[in-house]
């Protein structure tokens, strides 16, 4: 199990289980600068996918929680000292975060890779991202100083400025619990905006983790809110709640949707990051070796639960045997396992639910006329049994009109298609409704650009796949969401921008009754 700081102690109580079991922590939530249980007093277990050992217990908060934490971040907006707060000095607390995040790495990543089953190098190289993201804003915070604009008069000033935009409402999924709220936490603090999170509830417990370090790094009261708990209840109340002045959501697109119309309510300015179905399009004259490679980096990392996962593997007719035969081979030699071992290449899925809507789809795609060339099924042995385990798996001879070519299955699924001409190839990769993502391995750099740009999608690599930084951009075309995190744009979506005007020589105008 972790190793427990001191200041992790302080949010969590132990209980002994029975039977001489060990401990498992009741955690608390984070609301108004207090570590607080929900005021119903239910909890819920928090599950390690590899093993379903209980790993801590966390307060199952509701609509009356959230709306508690709604009221402090809005008090902290409307009367705190946080938005009128020095950029610079904002900046500064979010350096000290980012080293915090650094110190406490090992840790976050241990408990990151126990909620979530995903592989230790991945938890820590997130962690590493994590500061990076942080440290990133924490720069940024003080760059915008405004700007002058010309007026078309004389004698007047015109300034445009930056402003937070309020009380920020927060939403992240299970995938990346600690890396999605870092995309909006720190934007949001270097704005100057006060915020709260609502953590999926299968996986809040780094986020709990970070509220802790926060509170070392010493915010104003309810700056920042941690609420666990449900998305019908917690999640529907901060996108309803007429006192939030922003949602920002990354998960599904069906949740999105409801967001967007919770959201209406009252015009909130809205942030989606969702789903997409992401193609990986190998020309033949690629370098063969580093492409299978890639390929399957693409769509096997975190077990397909990625969102810019390349799960739509789209590969010229005349090299597509060869290909095909080597991924194979490659796949056999992928190592399952405990994310906690040092050796384990793919971990579990998330949970018992989202295994069945893969195998769903696994099923599906057989129905369809794919062709099943590796996995497909649950891995076999002691070490599986009680994990939410399927095994890395390829389906070819696919089509764009199969479902599992077009829908999200978050999972470990490989679908190939053939394509013969630049024209076709692009014509299928943009052919989903989705478009967040995707990658073209060619030596041909005058054709790289040309697809690159004829693809409708907000990340395009080239001879690459997945990777992003604080410092570009992120998010999607079509219905893969609204608006970027990352870049300077991560930043701007928690400002509103004010145009100030003045008039350095007013006389009467004369116009009315004179
Ligand atoms: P999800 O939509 O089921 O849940 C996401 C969050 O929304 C959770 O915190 C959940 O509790 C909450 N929620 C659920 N119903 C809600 C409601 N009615 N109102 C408000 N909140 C509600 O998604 P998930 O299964 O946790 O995550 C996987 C999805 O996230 C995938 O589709 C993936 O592509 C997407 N994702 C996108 C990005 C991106 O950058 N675009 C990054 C990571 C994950």
């Amino acid at each position: 199990m972790l190793e427990m700081n001191s200041s992790y102690r302080k949010n969590c109580t132990k209980n002994r289980n029975g039977g001489g079991e060990p401990a498992v922590e009741t955690k608390r939530m984070w609301i108004n600068g207090e570590w607080v249980e929900a005021q119903s007093g239910e909890t819920r277990e928090i599950i390690n996918p590899y093993n379903q050992e209980v790993i801590a217990v966390v307060p199952e908060g509701n609509r009356e929680d959230a709306k508690r934490a709604i009221q402090a971040a809005r008090k902290a907006f409307d009367e705190g000292p946080w938005p009128h707060t020095p950029a610079a000095e904002r900046g500064r607390k979010l350096f000290q975060v980012a080293e915090l995040i650094e110190k406490n790495k090992e840790e976050l990543a241990r408990l990151e890779t126990l909620d979530t089953g995903k592989t230790l190098v991945e938890s820590r190289a997130d962690m590493e991202d994590i500061a990076g993201v942080f440290r990133y804003y924490a720069g940024l915070a003080d760059k915008d100083g405004g700007e002058i604009i010309d007026a078309p008069m004389e004698n007047a000033v015109s300034q445009v400025v930056r402003e937070p935009v309020g009380v920020c409402g927060m939403i992240t999924p299970w995938n990346y619990p600690l890396l999605q709220a870092s995309w909006k936490l720190a934007p949001a603090l270097a704005a100057g905006c006060t915020m709260v999170l609502k953590p999926s509830e299968i996986t809040p417990l780094t986020t709990l983790k970070i509220a802790e370090l926060m509170e070392e790094v010493g915010f104003p009261k309810g700056v920042v809110n941690i609420v666990t708990g449900a998305g019908p209840t917690v999640g529907a109340e901060l996108a309803e709640n007429i006192d939030v002045d922003l949602i920002s959501f990354t998960g599904g697109i069906e949740t999105g949707k409801k967001i967007m119309q919770a959201a209406s309510n009252n015009v909130k300015k809205i942030a989606l990051e969702l789903g997409g179905k992401n193609p990986n399009i190998v020309f033949a004259d690629c370098d063969f070796e580093t492409a299978v490679d890639y390929a399957l980096n693409a769509v096997f990392f975190h077990a397909g639960q990625v969102c810019s996962a390349g799960a739509r593997l789209l590969v010229e007719e005349k090299i597509h045997d060869r290909f095909v035969e080597e991924l194979v081979k490659r796949v056999k030699k992928i190592k399952l396992g405990n994310g906690m071992d040092e050796n384990t290449q793919m971990g579990p899925l998330i949970s018992a639910e989202h295994r069945a809507k893969v195998e769903k789809y696994i099923e599906i795609g057989k129905k369809e006329g794919a062709k099943l060339l590796i996995g497909g099924k649950r891995p076999e042995g002691a070490e599986f049994e009680k994990g939410f385990f399927v095994e890395p798996t390829i389906f070819d001879g696919c089509t764009s009109k199969m479902r599992i070519v077009q829908e999200e299955t978050f999972g470990p699924i490989l679908t190939v298609e053939t394509f013969r001409t630049e024209e076709e190839a692009i014509r299928l990769a943009n052919d989903t409704i989705y478009g967040l993502a995707g990658a073209v391995w060619t030596s041909d750099m005058n054709r790289a650009q040309r697809v690159s740009r004829a693809l409708r999608m907000g990340t395009v690599w080239i001879n690459d796949f997945h990777p992003y930084f604080p410092q570009a951009p992120w998010g999607g075309y079509k219905q893969s969401g609204i608006g970027r995190e990352l870049g300077k744009t991560g930043l701007e979506e928690y400002t509103e921008q004010k145009h100030i005007f003045q008039n350095l020589d007013p006389q009467p105008m004369k116009w009315f009754g004179s």
